[in-house]
């Protein structure tokens, strides 16, 4: 049984073929999934990477049901979580490091260009069992070990903003990235963590996952952030909404000499203006913040492991996968900060 997309708006359930492996793949029979940001988008636009029927669907965990013969270091039983993708190794980014930015890793992203985990089989690309699969530490719930894939978007951000002790650091927006950056700003350091949303709801709960304070961003949140410190503004903000507004307003609520981090993905094609003024006299480093590589993976599952970071709240609904358009409805109603679907 899987969910499979086929035009903006339609999805349906259905009975396909259980996923053939190669012999350095694994079939994972799936047991938690979760939705994210980039599930509704595609179920309301379409992705330009996407080419229906498509099984959607890449925050997941399960267990191993068929392991190809040359994967090494796992076996049929085990319960195991990945990444969504992992880098080639071979291409200019990945020689320089930059893994994330790897120019081929749109040829094995699941529930992309490989058959995605709304799903009760689904197939694990070789070079993501080699890089990016972890067997589920003991005490790790299937749907807390989904988080892998957010959460290590998540890392890469915090460590490009550079937080330092005591850093007064403003996130704006609190879907369920918004909430895991609140965590790790705290994690790594920060004094205080103030978070922007227009839900109340939203707001409380970033309160009980330890933010210091919340903004109501219906009102002027960057004069609140000002009178906050001094009139300086933030030392870090977080944009993790996508939106030119908000991306426009992280910038204006960054104090001089700080840093802005753009987590958010607009649409394609999106401008935004920055007062160019702000940036120059005030020194302020801008930094684009996308996707993530193997050591962010392997650091986004201590994270969870460790109870660090705590995902569980985040899952505000569950439901099995045959409820998936209710599911995505309550995402797109923003109803849900996230759904579990379990099989
Ligand atoms: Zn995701
Ligand atoms: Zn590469």
């Amino acid at each position: 049984m899987a969910a499979r997309f086929y035009e903006p708006g339609v999805i349906r359930l259905e009975q396909v073929e259980v996923p053939e492996i190669s012999s350095d793949e694994l079939l994972v029979r799936t047991h938690a999934v979760l939705t994210c940001g980039t599930d509704l988008k595609m179920y309301l636009r379409g992705h330009r990477l996407a080419k229906p029927p498509l099984i959607i669907g890449h925050e997941f965990a399960g267990t191993i049901e068929r392991a190809g013969r040359d994967v090494r270091g796992f076996e049929v039983g085990m319960n195991v979580v990945s990444a969504n993708s992992a880098p080639c190794m071979s291409c200019y980014y990945c020689r320089v490091g930059q893994h994330n930015l790897c120019e081929h890793l749109d040829e094995a992203l699941i529930g992309f260009s490989s058959p995605g985990a709304y799903a009760e089989y689904v197939r694990l690309p070789g070079r993501i069992v080699k890089q990016n699969t972890y067997k589920i530490p003991q005490g790790l719930s299937f749907e807390e070990a989904a988080f892998l894939e957010p959460l290590a978007c998540v890392v890469h951000g915090e460590e490009l903003a550079k937080i330092s002790p005591a850093d007064f650091v403003l996130v704006i927006g609190a879907g369920p990235i918004g909430l895991l950056h609140v965590q790790l700003a705290k994690a790594y350091g920060a004094g205080t963590v103030v978070v922007a949303d227009t839900s109340s709801e939203r707001l409380r709960l970033a309160g009980e996952l330890g933010a210091d304070r919340t903004a109501d961003a219906t009102e002027d949140p960057v004069r609140e952030i000002k009178a906050l410190s001094e009139n300086r503004g933030a030392d870090v903000v977080i944009e993790a909404v996508g939106k030119p507004e908000t991306w426009q307003l992280a910038v204006q609520a960054t104090r001089k000499g700080g840093t802005t981090v753009l987590f958010g993905g607009c649409p394609s094609g999106s401008m935004a203006s920055i007062d160019a003024e702000a940036v120059h006299y005030g020194e302020l480093t801008l930094r684009g913040a996308f996707h993530h590589t193997p050591r962010d993976v392997y650091r986004a599952l201590r994270l969870i492991s460790s109870h660090q970071v705590n995902v569980a709240p985040l899952i505000t609904h569950r439901m099995p996968l045959s409820d998936v358009e209710r599911g995505l409805r309550l995402m797109k109603d923003g109803k849900a900060i996230k759904v579990a679907f379990f099989l």
